[in-house]
């Protein structure tokens, strides 16, 4: 099987340099796109993300603020730095990254973030409006990853999507998105029993577990599309995928790597997240 590699390098720079015109034009109308992130403790992945949003930002000529907390910081405290954002004319989108420490109740720091602002998309309003198919806020990864499946030319009415992996952010909105576009979904997580009787049916196979290079070629039809939305370290400390790449595309008739795949989607399409909430306060207004 000859495996086509997804560039998710390559495919985030053209989302992107649509963001740049539109950031422009939004300028010309007098709004500067403007992103907070806050940032709770120092977790080291958290900052390699939130440095990365913040140079992406900049790149695109959008205004970025970073608040850096402490990691005892009550819930309470985080909440006025919610609220205050929420007030800001010159955020347009807010994004706490997770996760948080254990003080802190994840769900209740995302239900106070304006769901005009919530370009993470986690807010229940714009989940709730996902489900019924109105417009909201998409969540950035499974946001991303329809937008690597469409650049790629991969048909998806009609076929079966696996998705491994069922949390808030990742999974379950994967597979409510890929059926909006008529995919047959099915959802596996830890408890499924013989995961490979469902995962060799699928066209689409999703992963998302966090478990390093779970899936091999064992677990995959040939030529199916493999999206590995997995990041983790392997022994050797190098970034992998949940998927065994080198094994996986030997079947494969599309595969994302990783790094290099999911990861620079996510955050082109918190950029476009970010540009639609500005727009909306232009046709809101
Ligand atoms: P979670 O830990 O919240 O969810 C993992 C899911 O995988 C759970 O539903 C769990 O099942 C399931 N799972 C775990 N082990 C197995 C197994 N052995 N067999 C079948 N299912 C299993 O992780 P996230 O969804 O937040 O993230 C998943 C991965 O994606 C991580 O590696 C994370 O780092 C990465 N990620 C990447 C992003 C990107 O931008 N590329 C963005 C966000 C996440 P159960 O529900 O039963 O526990």
């Amino acid at each position: 099987m000859s495996t086509n590699k997804i560039d998710g390098k390559q495919i985030a720079g053209l989302v992107t340099e649509k963001v740049k015109e539109r950031v422009e034009n939004l300028k010309s109308k007098g709004v500067v796109p403007g992103l907070a992130v806050i940032l709770v403790g120092s977790n080291p992945a958290s900052q390699t993300y939130v440095n990365n949003k913040a140079k992406t930002c900049e790149r695109l000529g959008m205004y970025s603020v970073l608040i850096e907390l402490d990691e005892d910081i009550s819930e309470d405290e985080l909440l006025k730095n919610v609220e205050a954002l929420n007030q800001d004319d010159k955020i347009h989108g807010i994004l706490v990254q997770l996760p948080l420490p254990s003080q802190i109740n994840e769900d209740r720091v995302i239900a106070t973030i304006s769901p005009l602002k919530d370009v993470d998309g986690f807010h229940p309003e714009n989940v709730g409006k996902m489900m019924i198919g109105q417009q909201s806020f998409l969540p950035c990864t499974p946001f991303g990853v329809m937008k690597l499946l469409e650049y790629s030319d991969v048909e998806i009415a009609g076929k079966h999507a696996v998705i491994i992996g069922r949390s808030n952010i990742v999974g379950k909105p994967m597979g409510q998105l890929l059926l909006q576009k008529d995919a047959t979904v099915t959802y596996c997580h830890s408890r499924t029993k013989d995961l490979h009787s469902f995962t060799k049916q699928a066209d689409i196979l999703v992963v998302a577990t966090g478990r390093a290079k779970m899936i091999d070629a064992s677990y995959i039809k040939e030529g199916a599309v493999v999206i590995d939305v997995g990041i983790n370290r392997d022994e050797n400390n190098k970034l992998c995928g949940d998927v065994d790449f080198a094994s996986a595309q030997e079947v494969a008739s599309k595969i994302t790597p990783v790094p290099g795949g999911v990861g620079p989607m996510t955050i082109a399409m918190l950029m476009e997240n970010t540009c639609l909430a500005a727009e909306n306060t232009l046709t809101n207004k």
